[in-house]
């Protein structure tokens, strides 16, 4: 899914939760469950060398700091009970994907460094189930977590 869902996503665990040993793990694996449910991907699936230096993959990133840094920026102004661990959960929810920059430098030749593809990296490959229809879940998840997130500010 989109960083923007697994941040929300990671906030509504944190804001529900409210117990760091509870909400951390919990926002950690929700990553990967909601990365098994189809959702949106340019082209389906491809090769990296493909689809990571396309130009579309760049802006929808920067798009996607903009929204994560929204989401953290609302939690601080807003100040709900427990909101900084909110914070923290939305980052460790969506953080796997981090682990996918060295691979995003490489095909965008901005570093020699090839990558190795080692468990991690096959099996959050092997998950993944992206098509463009599955903007449509994107969509559907996005208002579904913000109207819980919007119950817990
Ligand atoms: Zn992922």
């Amino acid at each position: 899914m989109t960083a923007t869902n697994h941040a929300l996503t990671g906030a509504c665990i944190g804001l529900s939760l409210g117990n760091p040993w509870l909400a951390l793990p919990t926002a950690f694996v929700s990553h990967f469950v909601l990365d098994a449910i189809p959702h949106f991907g340019f082209k389906g699936r491809k090769t990296d060398a493909e689809w990571l230096p396309d130009k579309r993959l760049r802006v929808m990133l920067a798009v996607e700091a903009l929204c994560c840094f929204a989401i953290v920026l609302l939690l601080f102004l807003a100040k709900p009970h427990a909101w900084f661990l909110a914070a923290v959960c939305a980052f460790v929810a969506a953080s796997p994907d981090l682990y996918s920059l060295p691979r995003f430098l490489y095909y965008n030749k901005l570093t020699k460094n090839e990558v190795k593809w080692n468990a991690f990296r096959r099996f959050h490959q092997a998950i993944q189930h992206e098509s463009v229809w599955g903007a449509a879940v994107e969509v559907a998840w996005f208002f579904g977590v913000l109207t819980i997130l919007a119950t817990k500010i």
